[in-house]
C-alpha cells in the first residue's frame, strides 16, 4: 500500500482546496465573481501571472479548481478547464486548438450537438471533417491529410453503445503527430482513462454519470498542459466557464462516483441480460455482453460496461410508439446518468436532426430504444419494460 498514490475512491473524495478560517469539513461554495488584492503590486503581479491565485470567476474558482483538479487526478491528467455544458467543452476545445483550414478525422458516431458543429458550424470556418466507421479504426488513418490536426471519438458511443479501440486510435495519432481527443462521457473516469491509452485531451459531459443525480449540467476538458493552456486562454476570454454553485455539486457527486457506478453497471448488465433473451427484443447492445461486436475491446479498456442499454424492439415506429406509451415508471427524457432511470427514442429526439441515412449509418433505427439505467431496484426497471414490451 502507498499513501503517495491513492485509488480513485479515495482522490474522488480527499481531492480538496484549502481550508478556510473555519475548518470546514467539507468544501464550502464560493459565490463569488472576483477575489480582491492586497495592493496595485500584488494586482499587477496576479494579472502578469507571475502569481497563481484566483483573480474573477471567469478565470478560475475555488470550486471549479477542485473540481477540476479531482477529475485531474482522476483521469491522470495534467490540467484542465471546467466549463457550464458537456457542449461548452467540446466546442472550446476545438475552437482552441484549430485553425480555418484544419481538418478533423471523426468517428461517424458522435453525440447530436457535436455532429451538428461537425457540419453546419465548421465549415463556416472552412474546418472540414472526415467520417470513420466505429468498427473500421484503419479507415481513421487512411483519412488523415496534411492539415489534419484532431483525431475525435467517443467511446462508448452515444447512443450506440459501439466501443472504439482508444489504443489503436492512440498509435495512428502518435503516428502522424495529430491529437487524438476523446469524449468519456459514457465511460466516467471510473471506468475508463483514455490518457493510457494514449489520448491527449479527455473531455466530459459532467451533466451525466458525474452529476448522476440529473440536477446540474457542467462540463471538462483535461489532458496535456500545453494543450490546456491553449483552451484556457480561449475559455478565459470567451466565457463559458462553469458556475461555483455547479462546480460545488460536481465536486461533491464524485466523492460517491465510484459506488454510484458499480451499481449502475451492475443494474445495466442484468436488464441487457434480461433483454437479450426477450422475444419482442430484436438486438440489444452493451459492451460487457458476449454478443457485443466490440466485446473484446470493452474488456481490455473499460473496467465495467457502463449504465447505457441500447435495444430495438419489434414493429418499427410502430412497435416503439407502443413500448413508449406504455411505460409507466422509467423516464421518457433526452438526459442520461441520473438515478432515474431514463428510456430515449434517439431516431425522434436527440438524433432527430440526421438525415436518414445518418441515423441509419449508426445504427439508429425507429425501433431503436436507448436506456440509461438508474438506481431503482432493478427488478422493478425490468418489470415496467417487461409490461411495456407485452404490451407490443
Ligand atoms: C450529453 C453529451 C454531451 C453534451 O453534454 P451537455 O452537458 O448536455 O452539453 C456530449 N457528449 C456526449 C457523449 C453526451 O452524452
Amino acid at each position: 500500500m502507498s499513501i503517495e498514490k491513492q485509488n480513485f475512491e479515495t482522490q474522488a473524495i480527499r481531492t480538496q482546496t484549502e481550508k478556510t478560517q473555519f475548518l470546514e469539513h467539507s468544501t464550502p461554495m464560493y459565490l463569488t465573481s472576483g477575489f480582491v488584492f492586497e495592493d496595485s503590486e500584488e494586482m499587477r503581479a496576479s494579472f502578469a501571472e507571475e502569481k497563481d491565485r484566483n483573480l474573477y470567476s471567469r478565470f478560475s474558482n475555488p470550486n471549479t479548481t477542485e473540481f477540476v483538479d479531482k477529475i485531474c487526478k482522476l483521469e491522470g491528467a495534467e490540467d484542465g478547464y471546467a466549463f457550464a455544458t458537456g457542449m461548452a467543452a467540446v466546442f472550446s476545445t476545438f475552437a482552441a486548438l484549430l485553425n480555418a483550414g484544419d481538418h478533423i478525422v471523426s468517428a461517424r458516431s458522435v453525440f447530436g450537438s457535436t455532429h451538428a458543429l461537425f457540419t453546419k458550424y465548421f465549415p463556416k470556418w472552412n474546418i472540414e471533417t472526415s467520417y470513420f466507421q466505429v468498427d473500421d479504426i484503419a479507415k481513421a488513418e487512411s483519412l488523415i491529410k496534411s492539415n489534419t490536426k484532431i483525431i475525435y471519438a467517443e467511446s462508448p458511443t452515444n447512443p450506440g453503445v459501439d466501443v472504439l479501440d482508444l489504443e489503436a486510435l492512440g498509435k495512428i495519432a502518435k503516428k502522424h503527430n495529430v491529437l487524438l481527443v476523446i469524449d468519456n462521457c459514457f465511460a466516467t473516469p471510473y471506468l475508463q482513462n483514455p490518457i493510457k491509452f494514449g489520448a491527449d485531451l479527455v473531455i466530459h459531459s459532467a451533466t451525466k454519470l458525474i452529476d448522476g443525480q440529473g440536477r446540474v449540467l457542467g462540463g471538462v476538458t483535461v489532458g496535456k498542459k500545453e494543450l490546456i493552456r491553449e483552451v484556457y486562454l480561449f475559455s478565459r476570454n470567451t466565457g463559458p466557464a462553469l458556475s461555483p454553485f455547479n462546480a460545488w455539486i460536481l465536486s461533491k457527486s464524485l466523492e460517491t462516483l465510484a459506488v454510484r457506478v458499480d451499481r449502475h453497471c451492475e443494474n445495466a448488465l442484468k436488464l441487457a441480460e434480461y433483454l437479450e433473451a426477450h422475444p419482442k427484443v430484436n438486438w440489444v447492445k452493451y459492451p460487457f455482453l458476449k454478443s457485443h461486436p466490440q466485446y473484446e475491446v470493452a474488456k481490455k479498456q473499460m473496467k465495467s460496461g457502463g449504465n447505457i442499454v441500447a435495444f430495438e424492439v419489434q414493429g418499427g415506429v410502430t412497435g416503439g410508439r407502443t413500448f413508449f406509451d406504455s411505460i409507466k415508471m422509467c423516464s421518457l427524457s433526452a438526459n442520461l446518468g441520473d438515478t432515474r432511470t431514463i428510456v430515449t427514442h434517439p431516431a425522434s429526439t436527440t438524433h432527430s436532426k440526421l438525415a436518414i441515412e445518418d441515423k441509419l449509418a449508426v445504427g439508429i433505427t425507429n425501433g431503436m430504444v436507448r436506456c440509461s439505467v438508474g438506481l431503482e431496484h432493478i427488478d422493478d426497471v425490468i418489470a415496467d419494460i417487461e409490461h411495456a414490451l407485452d404490451k407490443i
